[in-house]
């Protein structure tokens, strides 16, 4: 068994390689990984540093978006799972191209060489932001589409185009969609790596407007036991919600930081809302539920690991913080109000 993770540097993509390559899917310990990654700011190849001496895996750096390299390489594998994204909301509203390429055109690039190639099931990692904002209740798997921000409607593009490829041309692809996930090695631009280091350097840490924005938490293994499950007993074109335990304002999120942390309220910076901020969002994972999925990590217990994670491991996201210690990172915001 060969399997292509596209964005497998990244946060989510590399917890799934390592738990791919450490055994942690049963039936899959002999599986072969070809991680395909284009590095850009969010992609570091120290995530990959545990599984870094595995026989089994391979990492390409290049672009999902580049045809012929995606040709040449997507045949020989017996699935793909696509992690590679732009995924930072307020990069999105700096400006949106890189969206596009990666999210829409990227994915379009991958589906083909798939399809070209006879090569699948794929897997399209997709997120609840597709739906826009829902004041109550939860979104099925039928909801419609309606995007706020350059960042979830370039996802949405992606996964209309993954839903064409699957209807026009029979192609297998699963599209999932979790919630906001939470875990070590999450670049420090997300509100909770971004809050938790700041704490632990004695910084204060930016809230968005009147902290009210509920959002659903999952921790990232969670989320990758999830997309196992729909790369092995999903079907073909259909999409599945990953849902975690726990659904939080942001005023709840930040007391749980400060509480973990040790810190108080005076750590707190209210800074303007971020434009166009979706209020909530909330996924019924129930399709997923009733194949045997379940989310394991308490999320108080998850929240603490994670902060414990981040101070012990000072040399992973001290120099994606401090420009002078890395290189600069390509067109970005000031790291303030974040939210994933
Ligand atoms: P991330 O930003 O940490 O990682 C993205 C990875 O993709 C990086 O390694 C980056 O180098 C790589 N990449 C970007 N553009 C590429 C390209 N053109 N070609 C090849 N590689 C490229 O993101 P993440 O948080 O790990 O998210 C992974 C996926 O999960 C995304 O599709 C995202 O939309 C989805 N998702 C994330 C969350 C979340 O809370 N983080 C929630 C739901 C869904």
């Amino acid at each position: 068994m060969r399997i292509l993770v596209t964005g497998g540097a990244g946060f989510i993509g590399s917890h799934y390689v390592r738990t791919m390559l450490s055994g942690g899917y049963p039936g899959y310990e002999d599986a072969a990984v070809t991680v395909l990654d284009s590095l850009t700011y969010a992609g570091n190849l120290a995530n990959l540093d545990p599984v870094a001496a595995s026989p089994r895996l391979r990492f390409v750096r290049g672009d999902i978006a580049d045809p012929a390299l995606v040709r040449s390489l997507v045949p020989g594998h017996d699935a793909v799972i696509n992690f590679a994204a732009e995924t930072h909301v307020d990069r999105s509203i700096s400006g949106a191209a890189p969206f596009v390429a990666t999210n829409v055109a990227g994915v379009q690039v991958l589906l083909q060489a798939c399809l070209d190639a006879g090569v699948g099931p794929v897997v399209q990692v997709s997120t609840d932001e597709v739906y826009g904002s829902v004041a109550s209740g939860s979104w099925t798997e039928q909801a419609p589409l309606a995007p706020n921000s350059p960042y979830s409607a370039a996802k949405a593009g992606g996964d209309l185009m993954a839903g064409a490829y699957a209807r026009t041309h029979g192609l297998d692809v699963r599209i999932t969609r979790c919630c906001n996930n939470y875990g070590p090695y999450q670049y420090p631009e997300k509100v909770i790596p971004l809050f938790v280091t700041n704490l632990l350097d004695g910084q204060p840490v930016p809230l968005y407007g009147d902290g009210g924005n509920v959002r659903g938490w999952i921790h990232v293994d969670d989320h990758c036991r999830g997309v196992q499950l729909v790369l092995e007993r999903g079907e073909p074109g259909k999409t599945y919600h990953i849902n975690g335990n726990a659904e939080l304002t942001n005023l709840e999120l930040t007391a749980a930081l400060l509480e973990c942390c040790g810190a108080g309220w005076d750590m707190v910076t209210r800074v303007p809302d971020r434009k166009g901020h979706d209020r909530r969002y909330c996924l019924d994972d129930s399709a997923l539920r009733d194949m045997g999925y379940a989310p394991r990590v308490p999320f108080r217990q998850g929240l603490e690991e994670t902060v414990r994670w981040y101070a012990d491991h000072r040399s992973w996201w001290e120099p994606l913080k401090r420009p002078a210690a890395a290189p600069a990172p390509g067109p970005a915001p000031a790291v303030t109000g974040s939210m994933p």
